[in-house]
């Protein structure tokens, strides 16, 4: 399919793919044949080389050791390396290092991206994203959190309980998000706050136990649930503007939400790449299965609705350069997740047994997408930002006049 991508964004893509096809999904499939971990090491030969071939972390400015790509132009390098269960890590361009990065590069300090974004792009340290907490707190709905940051002299207290800390385990250090002014909207009273994951009273309590996982690496980066009891950092730590922290956080998570889209559709497209293939070759009932009309209206199905999607996806990037995109990412990030989920379901199937085994990517794929439809904000949660956008500036006089209720005509032309 031909999406007429920036010559650059398609070069870039290109030397991409060779990337992959020589060097990533040879050890990939050596990995899922033998059950050997691709080890620490191992990574950090594929970022030697990544940067070698300048594909190393495509989203981060020349400045800071990347390639400098907007969203629109990193769009198809993504959708490639999210072909591979490890592709994305190999040229760092890893969720949530990646939208940490961002962060970090859009708001952070001349001392903060010294400090920390330029080792988080080189891999020399590690980084997670608290926002979401247990019981009562910011989840769904952000607006509850619970944690807190006081100041003292020129310290922040924090006291915060976050989970789902994704890379918590190995973190170097968290963006936490807590309230820091209790007596404003929780919009205007919220900051972020970078936590050095060895200061005094940071505990990270356990990996919470989850469905999918990184499958076929050493890493451990995990989602954490992590407890911060009277942890001081420097007021300097702070991250942008004080109680600015729900603006950077829809900064971050739009361009998340987007670069999820474009890894995901890669997985759909692998998945269904590898089912076509099974259904060409299996044999049953007297034809090749590709020959069952049942199946074949499936994968049209199918590719018609990835494709969609890659289209919104495309057209929410382009906006996102340009503004804040928030229903055009919104919308592209929920139909991009049930897309994504679907089509990878209906490959598993398509290679039946195979499909659930492990000696194919599918059922890496398959146990990784389910979280999509829930994090960066649920299904129902992006419906209901689309549905208030959809119900603004609604035309009254439409259904005036269409109904005429004042004069009562309809009622009448009803009783005939
Ligand atoms: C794999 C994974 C990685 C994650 N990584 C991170 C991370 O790095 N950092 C971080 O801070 N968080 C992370 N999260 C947390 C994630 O962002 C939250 O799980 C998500 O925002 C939903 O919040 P919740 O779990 O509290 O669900 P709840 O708020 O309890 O909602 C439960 C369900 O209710 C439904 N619902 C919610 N609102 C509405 C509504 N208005 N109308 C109808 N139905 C609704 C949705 O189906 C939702 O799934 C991660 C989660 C997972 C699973």
């Amino acid at each position: 399919m031909e999406y007429h991508d920036s010559e650059k964004a398609n070069e870039v893509a290109g030397r991409v793919e060779d990337f992959l096809e020589e060097v990533v999904l040879p050890r990939e499939r050596e990995a899922l044949a033998t059950g050997e971990r691709i080890t620490m090491d191992e990574i950090e030969g594929f970022w030697e080389e990544a940067k070698e071939r300048d594909l190393f972390a495509p989203q981060v400015p020349e400045e800071y050791g990347g390639q400098g790509l907007d969203f629109s132009d990193m769009l198809p390098s993504f959708e490639q390396v999210g072909r591979s269960l490890i592709g994305a890590l190999a040229i760092r361009a890893n969720a949530p290092q990646e939208g940490n990065m961002h962060t970090l590069e859009m708001v952070g300090t001349e001392e903060q991206k010294e400090e920390y974004l330029r080792p988080l792009v080189q891999g020399e340290i590690s980084s997670a994203f608290a926002m979401t907490e247990p019981k009562q707190g910011g989840g769904s709905d952000p607006k509850m959190l619970q944690s807190t940051a006081v100041k003292d002299g020129d310290e922040w207290v924090i006291n915060a309980h976050k989970w789902w800390t994704s890379d918590g385990l190995d973190a170097d250090f968290y963006l936490t998000m807590v309230r820091t002014d209790l007596d404003a909207h929780p919009y205007s009273g919220t900051s972020i706050i970078l936590v050095p994951a060895d200061a005094d009273g940071v505990d990270v309590v356990r990996n919470i136990p989850h469905v999918g996982g990184h499958g076929i690496t050493e890493r451990e980066g995990g989602h954490a649930e992590v407890k911060f009891d009277d942890v001081r950092v420097p007021v300097e730590n702070t991250i942008g503007e004080e109680n600015d922290g729900f603006q950077i956080a829809q900064m971050r998570l739009g361009g998340g939400r987007l670069t999820h889209c474009m890894r995901y559709s890669g997985m759909a497209e692998r998945s269904l790449d590898v089912a076509k293939a099974y259904l060409s070759e299996r044999e049953a009932f007297g034809t090749t299965l590709e020959e069952k009309q049942a199946l074949r209206h499936r994968i049209a199905d199918a590719e018609t609705r990835l494709h969609a999607a890659r289209c919104m996806v495309r057209h929410a990037a382009r906006e996102l350069d340009r503004s804040d995109a928030r229903i055009e990412v919104a919308m592209a990030k929920m139909f991009t997740a049930n897309v994504t989920q679907d089509t990878i379901d209906l490959a598993l199937q398509c290679c039946g047994g195979n499909g659930i085994g492990k000696d194919l990517p599918i059922a890496h794929f398959y146990e990784n997408v389910r979280a999509f439809r829930i994090v960066d904000g649920a299904d129902e949660v992006h419906r209901r930002s689309i549905a208030r956008w959809a119900f603004e500036d609604v035309d009254e006089t439409e259904i005036e006049n269409a109904l005429q209720f004042d004069e009562g005509l309809r009622i009448d032309a009803l009783d005939e």
